[in-house]
């Protein structure tokens, strides 16, 4: 699928940019304590190995701005430090070294305090981005009503704070900025991104707020970042859910992989979801499939089928496939049929060709 993505000024955030012409960029956020250093080192370190390419890490104490300087020394990813109520955290991270801070226009209004913010990150080089959530709009209370109208109304309550609060850098010639507009709704996030993306130029951190755990997340983040990504909309994406982060990450990654937003870089599995045909045991063998592919970093397409009515068709398309048969598979690499086996030994024989077809693909 090819995008016109939305043209938006570019912000550095340490050795990643975001928005102007550089692919969307997938994000994640701890979930350990911040100054337990070790912890979060190997969150950081899981996540990274995941691919994620910024991480961000909550910075309510004093102790876990003081804890950054010795993370920063450690990790290969830009860190964003995500800020809240005290603007002297804000400054803390930005001169311990953090590449971008997260302020939140719902709980540090006081222009003074953000214009201190700003000025330390002009002197460091540090990006904002300026995070606006439903939750935090005071106003919304005034407002709460069910209907499609007052849904609108928190759109626009958003989309104000956002102006008000983007005037105070402007105002003050800081133009490193980044914008999220989040809510745990997914029309209405769609809403009021769409909104912030017609009104303001600077790139747009996507995400879905307190999304749920990872079935409910999954499927609101890829039906409100994947509706406004394929329309050009967003330049990074966190993907929140309620569980381990690497799985952001991963969903993340399948959400712009699917839209063609960035290449693959490791295997992509196309299974078929069974039926009343299929006579293996191929839900098994999918699993024991995505284990033995997880450490590969390459980009091969596996098909693993489970009869002859689609089988046939998809491994045409796929690298390497499986297609079950009555108590046996028959196994194809690049479309061609290479030996069919006894169901029991198909997994084995599929792996085999994995390697071959790498193998052969490295010369
Ligand atoms: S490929 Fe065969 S077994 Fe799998 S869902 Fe389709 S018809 Fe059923």
């Amino acid at each position: 699928m090819t995008t016109i993505r939305n043209q938006t000024r570019s912000v550095s955030v340490g050795t990643a940019t975001i928005g102007g012409p550089s692919p969307v960029t997938v994000q994640s956020m701890t979930n350990v304590p911040t100054h337990d250093i070790d912890k979060c080192l190997a969150q950081i370190a899981q996540l990274t190995d995941a691919d994620c390419e910024i991480v961000r890490v909550a910075v309510p104490t004093a102790d876990d701005t003081a804890a950054l300087p010795q993370i920063l020394k450690q990790i290969k990813i830009p860190l964003v430090a995500d800020v809240h109520f005290h603007y002297e955290r804000a400054i803390e991270a930005i001169e311990a070294g953090v590449a971008k801070i997260r302020l939140n226009p719902g709980n540090i209004k006081d222009r003074q305090q953000v214009e201190r913010v700003i000025a330390a990150c002009k002197a460091n080089n540090t990006a904002i981005r300026v995070g606006v959530n439903e939750g935090s709009i005071v106003e919304r209370k005034d407002k709460q009503q069910h209907s499609q109208e007052k849904q609108v109304s928190l759109v626009e309550l958003m989309v104000d704070k956002m102006r008000d609060y983007v005037r105070i850098f402007e105002d003050n010639n800081f133009d490193q900025l980044v914008l999220s507009a989040k809510c745990h709704d997914a029309a209405r996030t769609i809403a009021v991104n769409r909104a912030i993306a017609a009104q303001f130029d600077y790139p747009l951190h996507l995400g879905v707020t307190h999304a749920g755990d990872i079935q409910t997340g999954t499927i609101r983040s890829s039906a409100a970042l994947g509706a406004l990504l394929a329309e050009g909309i967003g330049n990074t994406v966190r993907v929140s859910l309620a569980g381990d982060p690497t799985y952001e990450v991963a969903v993340a990654w399948e959400l712009l992989n699917s839209l063609g937003l960035r290449p693959r870089t490791r295997p992509e599995i196309i299974a078929c979801p069974t039926c009343g045909r299929t006579e293996i045991n191929l839900l098994e063998m999918l699993e024991q499939v995505k284990t033995a592919l997880a450490p590969i970093r390459q980009p091969i397409t596996v098909a693993v089928m489970g009869c002859v009515v689609n089988g046939p068709g998809e491994a045409d398309d796929a690298d390497v496939a499986l297609c079950g048969g009555k108590d046996r598979a028959a196994i194809y690499c690049q479309g061609k049929h290479i030996i069919t086996v006894p169901a029991d030994q198909a997994v084995t024989a599929l792996l085999e060709q994995v390697q071959i077809f790498l193998a052969e693909k490295k010369l």
